[in-house]
């Protein structure tokens, strides 16, 4: 997807149509800047902006993510290849997170041994140890909490039976027993118990 691009093609339709960056921030209830980032192709809109930002722009989501007004006959064309770059894009993405996920769980499980070793064998006071104890407790927790939530989002698991491939809920992710990355759980397609494998790509 070339964001500079869908900016430049943003940029276009909006001046067509007579509005200014803050006036189009206006209308889609945020801030210039970001309307100014998206036409210097740093980023994309939220997904939950586009629909709005195409009607004002009187494009197709498909003429936005080509970055041009596609023609009828190259429509379905343009839009398989505008679903073909989004997933690619979302696999590169989850794996990114998986990455992000392990060194994270690597840094919180050194520090946390650390800072229990250091309450334990260095002189301080009851009060003191608690506090050092508590806060370490905590933040492994909220970690723990972040890499379970990029576990449950980050590509699919896999039944073993029917290879339904599907995002579980975050509980069930939760309560799951499990394996490395595999997890023990209930597949919502065929409701049969396997031990169910991380996959990146629904194909
Ligand atoms: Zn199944």
């Amino acid at each position: 997807m070339d964001l500079i691009k869908i900016g430049k093609f943003i940029s276009l339709k909006r001046k067509e149509k007579g509005i200014t960056q803050s006036e189009l921030a206006e209308k889609l209830y945020i801030s210039d800047r970001a309307v100014s980032k998206w036409e210097n192709g740093i980023c994309l809109p939220d997904a939950g902006n586009m629909p709005l930002l195409c009607e004002i722009l009187g494009i197709t989501i498909n003429d936005l993510f080509s970055g041009e007004e596609v023609d009828m006959k190259d429509t379905e064309k343009k839009l398989e290849e505008n679903l073909l770059e989004m997933t690619k894009q979302k696999e590169q993405k989850d794996r990114q997170l998986l990455m992000i996920e392990v060194v994270l769980g690597v840094i919180i499980t050194v520090m946390f041994t650390a800072l229990l070793i250091v309450s334990c064998i260095f002189e301080m006071s009851n009060i003191a140890r608690c506090i050092l104890i508590l806060v370490d407790t905590i933040t492994f927790v909220i970690a723990a909490f972040f890499m379970l939530k990029i576990e449950q989002v980050a590509g699919y698991y896999e039944c073993k039976h029917c290879h339904y491939k599907y995002v579980p809920t975050y509980l069930s992710v939760n309560l799951a027993p499990h394996m490395g990355r595999t997890r023990y759980m209930k597949c919502p397609k065929c409701n049969k118990k396997s031990w169910q494998k991380k996959v990146i790509s629904k194909k």
